[in-house]
């Protein structure tokens, strides 16, 4: 079918800048609330001028990852011996492709590697092969590294690197000491009734070199044509449930989106796992959920903006 004799459906987005423990500041909260919202106008609009999920998806994405508040792109976490190294990846739900790079350094956008490589028939590179890669499409050199998440790892190394995580957004006055995570992900449904994902992040923090992040694997980021789940949390609970993977296989199957996301969150929270997601299937349907203490997404309906920042009435999902 083309696009001319295809009925128009209401876009649809929803967007998240990680999960984790409570935020330290009011002021943070705030400040994520704006960071989010701008993000959703500009992507929301060009949704219903007519674009589609897959660049909806690339553009939400840059936004997070150049917004210095969130950990990917600028404003990533350092690990272990003090390097920044991304990952994100890109699917698109109509093609049912998957593309991606993996702990990636000194490009300021990952998720226009994953872009690239849609179209590659290698799809997913490591290291060495994504630094290749960003010489050849010669990408200039850009260094991700914000001042406080170069005094939060210096800070970190000073107390012996007992921290599990780093914070899960870079607050100025009041560090977000307990907090962990921070990645960011984009779900979008356009006017075709197309579904497209895409996650982005610098890594828990303090990680040890060559740790692989669920951001850039179908665990973290997954679609189908039914629908497409964006998580954050900690890398190695979200493989563990294979969790983005298995809600999008269980609404293939048949299952609502929401009991898909009630199933896998109440699995994920039995197992003890530290984790959020958020959802889209391809009726329009938004959903998100956590077993953490606070997930950051924004969502807008079609009608308004929402937001799960003070969510917190002990649910495990979400819908709307
Ligand atoms: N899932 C990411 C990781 O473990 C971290 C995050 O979501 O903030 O690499």
């Amino acid at each position: 079918m083309t696009s001319s004799t295809q009925t128009q459906v209401q876009p649809k987005l929803i967007i998240h800048g990680g999960a984790g423990s409570s935020l330290q500041s009011k002021g943070g909260l705030a400040a994520v609330r704006r960071s989010l919202y701008n993000v959703i106008e500009d992507v929301y609009s060009m949704l219903v001028s007519g674009a589609s999920a897959r660049e909806a998806v690339v553009r939400g994405c840059q936004l997070l990852e150049d917004d210095p508040r969130f950990n990917a792109g600028t404003g990533s976490v350092l690990q272990s011996d003090g390097q920044i190294r991304m990952s994100a990846s890109l699917m698109d739900g109509t093609s049912g492709r998957f593309s991606g790079v993996i702990n990636v350094s000194r490009v300021k956008n990952p998720i226009e590697m994953a872009l690239f490589l849609q179209e590659s028939p290698d799809r997913v590179l490591s290291d060495h092969g994504s630094l290749e890669l960003a010489r050849e499409l010669q990408i200039p050199s850009y260094n991700a590294l914000t001042d406080l998440r170069l005094k939060e790892w210096i800070e970190e190394r000073e107390d012996k690197f007992k921290r599990t995580m780093a914070g899960v957004v870079a607050e100025p006055e009041t560090p977000d000491l307990e907090a962990g995570r921070g990645t960011i992900g984009v779900v979008a449904l356009d006017t075709l009734g197309h579904l497209a994902v895409g996650t982005s992040t610098g890594g828990k923090g303090f990680e040890r070199i060559g740790r692989v992040s669920d951001s850039a694997t179908p665990a973290g980021n997954y679609a189908t044509k039914y629908a497409a789940v964006s998580c954050t949390g900690i890398g190695e609970d979200i493989i563990d449930e294979c969790l983005a993977a298995k809600i999008v296989v269980r609404v293939g199957d048949g299952m609502s989106l929401q009991e898909a996301m009630w199933r896998s969150f109440t699995e994920a929270s039995k197992n003890q796992r530290d984790l959020g997601a958020i959802a889209l299937d391809c009726t329009g349907k938004i959903s998100y959920g956590k077993t953490s203490e606070i997930l950051l997404a924004a969502y807008h309906n079609g009608q308004s903006i929402g937001d799960t920042l003070e969510w917190n009435d002990g649910e495990l999902v979400g819908i709307d």
